[in-house]
């Protein structure tokens, strides 16, 4: 990791979310986190450097089923940990795909960075898969749902696809990075 100064803000979701093509459309780059059919494949973390000292981090997809048992721990535990110690770290985008969200291991994130007081972006990723009556009732849903962990979470539908939500993803990150 790039030295804890400046700041920055994680991307962090389930392997095939839409996490890397989130980052792309965001950014307006065509391949710079590798988007992919195949989920797993970012096992790395990405460091894009914005300008001097803004930093988009790109963790590796977590709960994808094929990663052995003692992985995913590793991971969980080395999640938690630079959730917890990051100074720079100012916010937290949490992709999660409209159409199955808030899975168990979306919301021990979701409780992990309220804990720490982190900022989150909840984005319902892909949502162009539906209808606007749907789309609007899940964003209200999942609004609701995570009201529970108390922490200062903003849940937005977003689609890399059709361009929705990005200008609300991009006013939001703008205001963490001038921290
Ligand atoms: P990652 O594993 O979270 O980085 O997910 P990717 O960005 O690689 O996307 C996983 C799959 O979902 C790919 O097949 C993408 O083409 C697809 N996908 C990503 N974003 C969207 C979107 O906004 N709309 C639709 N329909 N598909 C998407």
């Amino acid at each position: 990791m790039p030295a804890d100064t400046g700041v920055e803000i994680a991307f962090a979701g389930r392997s095939n979310a839409g996490k890397s093509s989130a980052l792309n459309t965001i950014t307006q780059q065509k391949s710079l986190a590798r988007t992919s059919k195949t989920p797993g494949r970012t096992q790395l973390i990405n460091v894009f450097e914005l300008s001097e000292g803004k930093r988009l981090i790109d963790l590796p997809g977590y709960g994808y089923a094929k990663v052995p048992e003692e992985m995913k721990l590793k991971w969980q535990a080395a999640l938690s940990e630079y959730l917890q110690k990051r100074d720079s770290l100012k916010g937290l985008v949490v992709l999660m795909d409209i159409r199955h969200p808030l899975k168990d291991i979306d919301q021990q994130l979701l409780q992990w960075a309220s804990d720490c007081e982190l900022p989150v972006l909840a984005l319902l990723t892909k949502c162009d898969k539906l209808k606007s009556g749907a789309r609007k009732a899940e964003v209200l849903k999942v609004r609701e749902a995570v009201a529970i962990f108390g922490g200062d979470i903003r849940v937005e539908a977003f689609s890399s696809l059709k361009g929705t939500g990005l200008d609300q993803a991009r006013a939001i990150l703008s205001e963490w990075l001038l921290q």
